[in-house]
């Protein structure tokens, strides 16, 4: 059997590695010679246990976290966090500090908005979320209850730099970060974190399971904070079960694993965060040296190695860039209304080979169009 596989740059639900597909596919009726699938286990059973405990595994390897976090995996999507974030962190007498640097970051506070008590302490909306904030510029309070971060902001193609990661350790409060569409795409210093959440259909598997990764510490200080909080909003209630408090998406969470598994295999996050530099670099040079046809949405010293976003000379060439495109077989090209053009989403599991692809259909549409 040969697969016609597209060139694929969805936003999300995305791109997932061939070879985690065709494990799926050959698993599917029978899986480890228990004559069912996976889907059809139960999930307090032997075999699921075993694929949910080896997911949580792999977390903790790729990130190189042990004692000192719990790995939940949760449903809902980051939308939920949204929610759950305020309903365990936030304390009547603090204030959540938001860094505003998309709508993803709006739709976060404005959650803990009905909760409590927010403010911002950066925001770069002035420009359409166009860059991130220059560090020394942030605001923040030692008694901030959190400080949420978005590390990459999949509309507008920005992303935090590893810099500013590292300066976090100067905040004196806990770092909350929605770390959706980055997640496992390059190494970051995670000690400087107390909260990170995705959901994985990004960059770690289908849509359905939600991973939260959260220190022991914040752990302990939410149990003051969710008296009144309904038990499967709260985090504790999942760390206590292991992530079983109630039948989790099993499905999702053994795709999740195997995805894993796949970066574990091609190099861990070093590896990808080589191959992802150097798949950006394909498209952003062809903007860089296109005498202004492709115009950038983001600053070049804010950018996004998984959401490269940019605009064309007119509407209608824009439209003639997509049609022709879809035509040779790249698909998700669109760009989101708030920002307009085009955006390519070029997660872990988009080859090199896609972008050089595309990158050549942006070079001969050029010369054909200007
Ligand atoms: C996609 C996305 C979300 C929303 O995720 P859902 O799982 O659909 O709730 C939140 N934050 C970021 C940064 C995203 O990219």
């Amino acid at each position: 059997m040969t697969t016609r596989r597209i060139h694929n740059f969805n936003a999300g639900p995305a791109a997932l590695p061939l070879e985690v597909l065709q494990q799926a596919a050959s698993e599917l009726e029978d899986f480890n010679d228990t004559g069912m699938s996976i889907m059809e286990h139960s999930h307090r059973g032997e075999s699921y246990e075993e694929v949910h405990n080896e997911a949580i595994a792999l977390v903790k390897r790729l990130l190189d976290i042990q004692a000192d976090y719990e790995v939940l995996l949760l449903q809902g999507g980051a939308s939920l966090q949204f929610a759950m974030v305020p309903y365990n962190l936030l304390a009547p007498s603090q204030k959540a500090n938001y860094m505003m640097t998309g709508s993803w970051s709006e739709k976060a506070k404005k959650e803990a908005d009905i909760l409590g008590q927010t403010y911002s302490g950066a925001s770069t909306k002035d420009e359409n979320y166009a860059y991130i904030p220059v560090f020394d510029q942030i605001e923040t309070d030692p008694e901030d209850a959190y400080i949420h971060v978005t590390s990459n902001n999949t509309i507008y193609g920005t992303a935090w730099q590893r810099e500013d990661f590292e300066r976090m350790s100067e905040w004196s409060a806990p770092v909350v970060v929605d770390m959706s569409s980055d997640i496992f795409s390059r190494t970051l210093p995670i000690e400087n974190f107390d909260l990170i959440y995705a959901g994985a259909q990004k960059n770690l598997g289908p849509s359905g399971v939600t991973l939260v990764i959260i220190s022991k510490a914040m752990l302990e200080k939410s149990t003051s904070i969710t008296q009144n909080v309904p038990s499967i909003l709260r985090y504790n209630t999942h760390a206590d079960k292991n992530s079983l408090y109630h039948t989790p998406p099993t499905f999702a969470v053994y795709m999740l694993k195997n995805t894993l598994q796949w970066i574990e295999n091609a190099g861990g996050l070093t590896a990808m965060e080589a191959e992802n530099r150097k798949k950006a670099q394909l498209l952003y040079n062809v903007i860089d040296e296109s005498n202004g046809f492709y115009q950038g949405h983001a600053h070049p010293d804010s950018r996004s190695d998984m959401n490269v976003t940019f605009t064309l000379p007119s509407e209608a060439l824009t439209d003639r860039f997509l049609q022709e495109a879809k035509d040779l077989h790249f698909i998700g090209l669109n760009g989101h209304r708030s920002v307009g053009g085009c955006r390519a989403s070029i997660y872990n599991a988009v080859s090199y080979e896609s972008c050089k692809a595309l990158r050549d259909f942006m070079i001969s549409f050029q010369i054909n169009n200007q």
